[in-house]
C-alpha cells in the first residue's frame, strides 16, 4: 500500500537545510583540514573547572528541578552585573532573560517582534541561523551590505528613504560571522538613532564581542537605545553545551519571550545554568580563561592570514582578523568559489563558499573560512592546499 501521510505546515515550504552543516557532513573526513565548521576549539574549554562547578551544583538536588523559566535567580544576577558594565548603566535582573543558547533568543524573539510578512533587515552576508529564523517567522527579508565599517548604514537609510519600513534589523556588531567585520562606533550611533527615529527593533547579535585580539570591541549598539536588544552566550567563551545565551531586553519583551519559551521549554537546565554561574561570578579565573583563548585564536587568525597573503599575494584578499574566529576572504581574479570547493576537498581542505551566506549579492568568489580549531602549522598546510586547489583548472562537467 503507498504510504501517504498528512502534510507539513505550508511555512515550511520555503525552508533548507543549512548549506553549511549538509557540508560539515562531508568534512568529518580526518584527512580533511576543515576551515568550514563554525566551532570554537573544545582543547581551549575549561572541562575540569566545569566539571568542579558541576559537582558542587550536584551537592543539593535543586539542581535537578525545573527552574524559572526567564532562568536560575543568581545567574540572572551574575548577567545584570556583567551586562550592566559593559552597557554602561544598570541593568535590571527584569531585563535579562536566559534563553537555550542564545539561538534559541534569535528564535523567541522572531516570534515575538514579527508579525507575518513584517519586513526584516539582515546583513548580506549574513548570519545563516537568523536568516533561518526570520524566514521561519514569515517575515520579508532585505539586506544590506557589509564593508570594513560593519554595517552600511547609508544603505539601509537609502532603504528607509525608499518607502520601506523595517520591524527589525539584525546585526552582528562584533566579529562578524560570516564577514569578520566590527561596526564602527559612529555608525553603531547612528543606528540606535534610526531605530529610535523610525521605529524598529534592532536585535545586536554579539556572541563574540569579547575575542578581541588588540583592542576591546566597541560599546554595543545596545549602549545607545533601549530600541536596541542585547544578544549574548556562554558558547564562544566557556562551551557551547552548557547551551546558556542570554538577552538584554525591555521587561515588556522579556514577558513576551516567557510566554513563548514555556511553550518551547517550560525552561532551561538549572544544572548548566548553575555552573554557568559558578564561572561567570568567577571574574579574576574568567579574565585569565578568555585572555587565553584569545590570545590562541589571535595565534591562530593571523597565521591563516600571512599564510593567505604569502601564498595567494593580491588574488585572494582577507578581512582584517582583529577578532572573532572567522576571516572573509575573496577571490580577485574570478575564482568561483562554489566550483573550487570539489577540488579544495579532494586536495583535503574545506571552507565554506560565499553563496552560503549570501542574501542579494551572490558572493560568487568569497569564502569564509574559521580559524579557531587548527594550530598555526597546519593552517598554512590548510592554505597551501586551497592554493594547489585554486591552480588546478576548474573541471568541465558536461551538460552543464
Ligand atoms: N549568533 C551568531 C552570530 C552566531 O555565530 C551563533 C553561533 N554560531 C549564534 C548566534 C548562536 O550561538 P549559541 O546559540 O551557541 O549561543
Amino acid at each position: 500500500m503507498p504510504e501517504t501521510q498528512p502534510p507539513l505546515a505550508g511555512k515550511l515550504a520555503g525552508l533548507t537545510s543549512s548549506a553549511i552543516r549538509d557540508l560539515l557532513k562531508l568534512t568529518a573526513d580526518a584527512n580533511i583540514v576543515s576551515l568550514a565548521g563554525g566551532l570554537p576549539d573544545a582543547e581551549l574549554m575549561p572541562g575540569v573547572r566545569i566539571a568542579a562547578a558541576a559537582e558542587s551544583a550536584l551537592r543539593t538536588n535543586a539542581t535537578l528541578q525545573y527552574t524559572e523559566s526567564p532562568g536560575w535567580g543568581p545567574l540572572r544576577e551574575v548577567l545584570a552585573a556583567r551586562e550592566s558594565a559593559r552597557l554602561g548603566r544598570t541593568v535590571t535582573i527584569g531585563e535579562v532573560f536566559v534563553t537555550h543558547g542564545s539561538q534559541q533568543a534569535l528564535s523567541l524573539l522572531a516570534e515575538v517582534l514579527l508579525d507575518p510578512g513584517a519586513l526584516v533587515v539582515v546583513e548580506d552576508p549574513a548570519y545563516v541561523g537568523a536568516i533561518q529564523v526570520f524566514r521561519a517567522a514569515g517575515a520579508r527579508i532585505a539586506a544590506v551590505p557589509l564593508d570594513d565599517e560593519g554595517l552600511r548604514i547609508d544603505a539601509l537609510e537609502e532603504l528607509i528613504a525608499a518607502g520601506q519600513r523595517p520591524a527589525l534589523v539584525h546585526t552582528v556588531s562584533n566579529f562578524h560571522n560570516p564577514g569578520g567585520v566590527t561596526m564602527s562606533p559612529r555608525r553603531r550611533q547612528a543606528l540606535a538613532a534610526l531605530a529610535e527615529r523610525y521605529g524598529f527593533w534592532v536585535i545586536e547579535d554579539d556572541p563574540y564581542g569579547e575575542l578581541w585580539f588588540e583592542r576591546p570591541a566597541p560599546e554595543p549598539v545596545a549602549s545607545y537605545s533601549r530600541s536596541v536588544i542585547r544578544l549574548s552566550s556562554a558558547s564562544k567563551i566557556i562551551a557551547p553545551s552548557l547551551r546558556v545565551g542570554w538577552m538584554v531586553a525591555p521587561d515588556r519583551v522579556c514577558r513576551a519571550v516567557e510566554l513563548l519559551k514555556q511553550g518551547a521549554d517550560l525552561c532551561g537546565s538549572a544544572l548548566t545554568q548553575q555552573i554557568a554561574t559558578e564561572l561567570l561570578a568567577d571574574t579574576a579565573w574568567l579574565g585569565g580563561h578568555i585572555e587565553t583563548v584569545r590570545t590562541v585564536y589571535a595565534t591562530r587568525a593571523g597565521a591563516l592570514v600571512e599564510a593567505v597573503g604569502s601564498r595567494f599575494g593580491d588574488r585572494l584578499r582577507c578581512s582584517a582578523a582583529s577578532g572573532g574566529m572567522f576571516v572573509w576572504a575573496e577571490f580577485t581574479d574570478g575564482t568561483d568559489t562554489t566550483e573550487l570547493l570539489p577540488r579544495a576537498l579532494e586536495a583535503g581542505v574545506a571552507f565554506v563558499p560565499g553563496q552560503a551566506f549570501a542574501v542579494s549579492t551572490a558572493y560568487t568568489h568569497a569564502m569564509r573560512m574559521c580559524f579557531t580549531t587548527a594550530g598555526p602549522e597546519v593552517l598554512a598546510e590548510a592554505v597551501d592546499r586551497l592554493a594547489r586547489a585554486a591552480d588546478r583548472p576548474a573541471v568541465v562537467v558536461a551538460g552543464r
